[in-house]
């Protein structure tokens, strides 16, 4: 998911409009805003559906006034079950003692299930399934005094992956989570502030990037300025590396480094890795392009557009069902063939999951006449599933769950399949000497396992580790 909040400026929910549609990859689902107004109160607005084309109209944005807003774009991961209803949208929002607050949520709370139990049987009324209301009602039930002291009580209570931005009547809050698995960035809009999961989205109001919210930190932003805490016990960071390699815009910058470089860097290291003799390096539009050209500028093949993306489909992967999803790849990308026959070619695609996507472009590619079919993937065997805010499905339908390197490149019919090593990824990230087995740098559970904090809710509906 995405979240944006904005304090201190005229029409707060016209910039966070404008920060959501940036943000629009991270979630497609559905949006929402709620604004604050001394006169109007909370106000808010929950839709399906692109934020295009729901937070565009003056009709819709002029019930949204006030200095102070924030917003939040929807994907739906682990804990959902079957298709969104509006009244799990975020933000949420509740009245209680001091005036109340709405929150919105990236990430995924792995004691959801504990924790609504607990609140549930003290009186807690749930209005969403959704992980993220467990926050809202440990915030009412709390005995400490102001909102952010009873938010840091609330999240003290919270295992898992969050970045929340949340608002009173008249603060901005954002807070990471003691690992920083999700990203949260600081900016400045004219006199005011703004908090956003990715810096591409403070680009677009005009916003200058300030830093990332450290991992552990909630910082508290009123006229005044922006005041920082660290309420929680201080632990090494466990950053999502799947951020870098797909679920981050190339243009924004993550941990000092540009994501689109560091995309190119990791399709030269895959170049280093598994080298391959060909006519062509052809990217898997658009999430494999940075890797694919990086592979190019390593390798010496020329770099093609082999695959050509219509622009006007979303991203495959959201698709729910699994009808749809194989259909989608079609309806999304084409070959170009005029480019592809007689060719050996490399494709490069950001990860492999399903392997829905890979088996369709490889037919797609052979029927266009391709002499060869190289696939070289930008991350390591998707063998486990997300539990910290990405959507990947259950272990048994990962492809990389049951086979091996070989296994999958013969289920793909392919010439040949390699994916980068994680000493590769973590290279590529910045981190010269590879991955610290002991301590690892970044959380890298759907590669390697190793879950940094432990699926409590999965655990107890049989998921085994
Ligand atoms: P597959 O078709 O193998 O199931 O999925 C791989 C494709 O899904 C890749 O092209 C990747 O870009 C795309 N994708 C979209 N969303 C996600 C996501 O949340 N996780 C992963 N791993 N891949 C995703
Ligand atoms: Fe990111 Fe994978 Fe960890 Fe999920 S399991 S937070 S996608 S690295
Ligand atoms: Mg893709």
């Amino acid at each position: 998911c995405g979240i944006f909040g904005v304090i201190g400026v005229v029409d707060a929910a016209n910039f966070v409009a404008l920060g959501l549609h940036a943000l629009q990859h991270r979630g497609q689902e559905a949006g929402g805003i709620v604004s604050h107004d001394a006169e109007q109160g909370f106000q808010s607005a929950r839709r399906f559906g692109y934020v295009r084309d729901n937070f565009t109209s003056q009709k819709i944005m002029e019930t949204l006034p006030g200095p102070l807003a924030i917003g939040h774009v929807r994907y739906s991961t682990a804990g959902s079950k079957g298709q969104t209803a509006i009244r799990d949208v975020q933000p949420f929002f509740g009245e209680f003692a001091m005036g109340g607050a709405a929150i919105a949520h990236n990430g995924n709370i792995t004691n959801a299930n504990a924790l609504r139990r607990e609140l549930i049987e003290r009186g807690s009324i749930f209005q969403s399934s959704s992980d993220s209301e467990c926050i809202i009602h440990l915030m009412a039930r709390s005995l400490q005094r102001t909102i952010p002291e009873r938010m840091e009580d609330a999240l003290r209570r919270v295992e898992g992956a969050f970045s929340v931005v949340a608002m009173t009547r008249t603060k901005l809050i954002g807070v990471r989570d003691p690992l920083g698995v999700r990203p949260l960035v600081l900016g400045r809009v004219a006199d005011g502030w703004a908090l956003s999961s990715e810096t591409c989205a403070l680009d677009i109001i005009g916003a200058e990037f300030i830093r990332e919210i450290k991992p552990g930190e909630m910082v508290v932003i009123t006229e005044k300025g922006v005041e920082s805490h660290f309420p929680f016990r201080p632990q090494k960071p466990r950053f999502c590396i799947f951020e870098h390699v797909y679920f981050s815009r190339p243009d924004s910058i993550l941990g000092g480094r540009s994501v689109y470089e560091t995309r190119e860097a990791i399709g030269r290291e895959l170049a280093k890795e598994a080298p391959v003799d060909a006519d062509l390096v052809c990217p898997v539009p658009d999430s494999g392009t940075p890797a694919a050209i990086g592979f190019s500028l390593e390798s010496g093949i020329p770099y093609a557009m082999g695959i050509i993306r219509n622009q006007y489909m979303g991203r495959t992967f959201i698709e729910p069902t699994e009808q749809i999803r194989n259909m989608g790849v079609r309806l999304k990308l084409n070959v170009n063939r005029a480019l592809i026959k007689g060719k050996r070619v490399i494709l490069v695609d950001d990860s492999v999951v399903r392997g829905t996507t890979s088996r369709k472009i490889k037919e797609m590619i052979l029927d266009a006449g391709a002499a060869e079919v190289h696939f070289r993937i930008a991350s390591p065997p998707t063998a486990w599933p997300c539990f910290y805010g990405v959507d990947t499905p259950q272990r048994e339908k990962l492809l990389a769950a049951t086979m091996s390197e070989e296994e999958m490149r013969e289920h793909l019919q392919v010439d040949s399949l390699r994916f980068i090593s994680l000493d590769g990824l973590y290279r590529a990230v910045g981190e010269a000497k590879g991955r610290n087995a002991k301590q690892p740098q970044y959380c890298d559970a759907c590669f390697s396992g190793e879950y940094p904090v432990k699926p409590s809710d999965q655990i107890e509906s049989g998921f085994e580790m």
